[in-house]
């Protein structure tokens, strides 16, 4: 937890603890989790395989092998595998929301034990650089933290020293601002919304991964695999904490 709460005081925030599930409301007591209450992570739909290489989104019972879902079809990827935690349903819902909407940082510690008990997640890290995907300036002033670098931090904390986090990407163009272009023009500026970081180097041997908090169609994804694949990255996968 000692990375979370520096990266936390970084970012001069009041962490605060509320003891409250963040689903129901109901006493966290007696589970494993601090913000969610046992009947509530009973109901959080943890990946395991099988499921979609692409996106992590899991299959359900009819097949075998992992293979690319009907959402992926269409994406062309620039990465090479992807893998997510839970599905974004119900008390996961809760969770990410608490994260990204409601300063809800507290939470930050309960995904950090999800990563590392989710089937496969934490050896999915291993040996990885962990380089969030950025948020641009005028975002981050107002939302004051990154949650993908927060979940990277998770990430390399589920991975127990065996990955790093690298800010290897920037944000140049604002996409959120551009709500009165159509979505042709904003998928077209979304292609253009990273860049490499001042300074970042690329270690063309070394395995990366790009970490989001929620997979949706993946074009935000794709869009930074694009600049690290130009920037001579061959081995990158992505991660999410979630799905949907
Ligand atoms: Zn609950
Ligand atoms: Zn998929």
């Amino acid at each position: 937890m000692i990375s979370i709460v520096k990266e936390l005081w970084r970012y001069r925030l009041d962490v605060v603890f509320p003891r409250s599930c963040v689903h129901c409301g109901g006493l966290p007591e007696g589970g494993r989790l601090r913000h969610l209450c046992p009947a509530c992570e009973r109901m959080l739909f943890v990946v395991g395989p099988p499921h979609c290489t692409t996106c992590g989104h899991p299959f359900y019972g009819e097949t075998e092998v992992n293979r690319l879902c009907p959402h992926c079809e269409a994406l062309e990827p620039k990465f090479g595998e992807g893998k997510t935690a839970i599905l974004l349903k119900g008390p996961g819902r809760s969770l990410v929301h608490a994260l990204k909407y409601h300063h809800g940082l507290h939470v930050l510690e309960d995904i950090a034990v999800l990563m590392a008990t989710a089937p496969g997640y934490a050896e999915y890290l291993h040996d990885a650089v962990l380089v969030p995907v950025p948020l641009h300036p005028r975002k981050l002033r107002e939302r004051r933290y990154n949650q993908s670098l927060l979940l990277a931090q998770c990430c390399a904390q589920a991975a127990a020293g065996r990955a790093a986090v690298g800010e290897l990407l920037c944000r140049v163009v604002d996409t959120e601002s551009q709500t009165h272009y159509d979505r042709a023009t904003r998928q077209e500026n979304l292609k253009n919304a990273f860049a490499l970081a001042p300074g970042a180097s690329i270690n063309p041997v070394q395995r990366y991964l790009l970490v989001d908090d929620v997979f949706t169609t993946g074009s935000t994804l794709n869009a930074c695999a694009a600049v690290l694949r130009r920037a001579g990255v061959l081995n990158l996968d992505v991660v999410t904490f979630g799905h949907g």
